[in-house]
């Protein structure tokens, strides 16, 4: 099992160093491997309250380009620089905010692999989408066209997310997300063997309430939490439930 915290766009970084020193105090022995996602301005504090601990540290997104005239951008080396070992890619809130493609998103995931980084690539389908019974094209067109043609080695984990799921507090079927997660497990098998083993992350709205369904389903192989990896209790008590056998 494989759980990550998304802190988004919160807090300071004394608050962000103390959500850490929490996590870093509450982690039970034998937990999942375990991440989180500050904001790129946090990563140093949080990385320094995280040296020694099982917990480690990833950037909310990278830019495409290695290095340059890009204003405002960080490249994966940076962040692989002060300490991160991964990266989030292509959340929806990337897509939404900032329109990016699935062909910038490729570009994202070849450069946070050829910084060394560990990937969490987000897919999933906006609510007309899936109303519209196109759930599965989408998020399979997703995977074709932001995973690198040729895989270059290094780790890649796909996170499920249904947009409309995301910070809504409402949460995919078990249902719907065996069914996605099986399609996305098939598609890599025939696609991407070197990923056919990998992590499969649900994500949207997962609390310690509704954790343990969710990870007791096949193919879920953990969480990617956005509102809920905010408040210590509630992200350990997900990591509780990822324990339960
Ligand atoms: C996310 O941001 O990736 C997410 C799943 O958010 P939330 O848990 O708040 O729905």
């Amino acid at each position: 099992m494989f759980i990550a915290g998304n802190w988004k766009m919160n807090g300071t970084v004394a608050e962000a160093t103390a959500l850490a020193r929490a996590l870093v105090d509450g982690l039970p022995a034998n937990a999942p491997t375990t991440a989180v996602f500050p904001p790129a301005v946090h990563l140093a504090a949080v990385g320094e309250v995280l040296k020694g601990s099982p917990i480690f540290m990833g950037g909310q997104d990278c830019s495409g380009a290695e290095k340059g005239a890009h204003t405002g951008d960080i490249s994966a080396a940076m962040l692989a620089d002060i300490g991160a070992r991964g990266v989030i890619i292509g959340h929806s809130e990337r897509r939404t905010d900032h329109g990016e493609t699935d062909a910038e998103i490729q570009q994202k995931v070849e450069a946070g692999l050829g910084a060394g980084l560990g990937v969490v690539l987000c897919v999933g389908e906006t609510l007309a989408e899936r109303e519209s019974g196109a759930a599965q094209s989408v998020v399979r067109e997703q995977l074709e066209g932001s995973l690198p043609k040729v895989f270059p080695g290094g780790s890649v984990v796909i996170a499920y997310e249904p947009v409309w799921a995301i910070g809504t507090g409402k949460v995919a079927t078990v249902e719907d997300i065996a069914s996605m997660h099986g399609m996305i497990r098939a598609w890599l098998g025939e696609n991407q063997p070197e990923l056919a083993q990998t992590f499969i992350l649900y994500g949207g709205s997962v609390k310690p309430s509704n954790a343990a369904e969710i990870f007791a389903l096949d193919e879920v192989g953990g969480a990617l939490v956005g509102g809920a990896s905010l408040k210590s209790d509630d992200f350990l008590g997900i990591i509780a439930a990822a324990m339960k056998p």
